[in-house]
């Protein structure tokens, strides 16, 4: 059955913490509409597969187009903030995203769904306020990775995938939580498979922004 949209298993919602993209050796460039919220972004809405294999790069005639998620733009530039360098308005990091990732659910999601899915699912699930309500705070301080998943746990129903990375001193800390979603692109399920990139330290930092 040759070209037929690849199918897949769920996705997962991945949300970054700018504290942590920008406190790194590579450091950050805030976009060019300014410096974001202090609050977790949208990196992406990845399409996964349930033996944690990913499809990427489905449909080469699908090229972002700003004009179908023109309704969207404000709230991609407040919920979905480029931090790479150098600083942009975020068209490059969104269309990144839809053509690695999006073009591989576009047998549920045609791109302004895509989009919407990801903003609503960021909007319904406000990651920092369920952190900062366990007293997960982005202060500099250390926490450990369970009361991490615990929290989110008992706010959303479903255990989140954590990533790290390191900052300049070297200090394992929060960078990207993982929430899995059913293939409708709107329903929180539990992970099928944790991604691989969950591991770690026991004790992490969650910085500032
Ligand atoms: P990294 O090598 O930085 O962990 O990941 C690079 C990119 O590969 C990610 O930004 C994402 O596009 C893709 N990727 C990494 N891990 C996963 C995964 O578990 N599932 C999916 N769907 N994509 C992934
Ligand atoms: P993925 O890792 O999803 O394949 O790729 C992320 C790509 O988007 C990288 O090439 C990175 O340079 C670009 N990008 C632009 N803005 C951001 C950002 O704020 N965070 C991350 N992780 N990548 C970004
Ligand atoms: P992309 O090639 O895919 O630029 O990024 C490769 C990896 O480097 C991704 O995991 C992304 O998160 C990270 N990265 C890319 N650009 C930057 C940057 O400007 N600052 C930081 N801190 N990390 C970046």
């Amino acid at each position: 059955f040759c070209c037929l949209a690849q199918d897949f298993d769920f996705f997962y919602l991945v949300q970054q913490w700018p504290g942590s993209y920008c406190d790194t050796q590579r450091s950050c460039c805030y976009p060019t509409t300014g410096k974001p919220d202090t609050d977790f972004g949208i990196h992406g809405l990845w399409p996964n597969y349930n033996d944690g294999s990913y499809p990427s790069n489905c449909d080469p005639s699908s090229p972002f187009k700003q004009s179908m998620v023109s309704d969207l733009i404000s709230s991609l530039q407040r919920s979905w903030p480029t931090l790479a360098c150098p600083s942009g308005d975020g068209s490059s990091f969104w269309s990144h995203e839809w053509v690695k990732h999006g073009t591989c659910s576009e047998s549920v999601l045609d791109q302004h769904g895509y989009f919407k899915s990801a903003l609503d699912l960021k909007a319904k699930i406000n990651l920092l306020q369920i952190l900062m309500g366990a007293g997960i705070n982005p202060d500099g301080g250390s926490y450990s990775i369970s009361s991490i998943k615990q929290a989110v746990k008992n706010a959303i129903g479903s255990t989140p995938g954590i990533e790290c990375n390191v900052d300049e001193d070297g200090n394992s800390q929060l960078y990207q939580v993982y929430i899995c979603v059913d293939t409708s692109g709107s329903n929180i399920i539990e992970c099928p498979v944790m991604p691989s990139t969950d591991k770690c330290d026991s004790s992490i930092e969650f910085p500032t922004f």
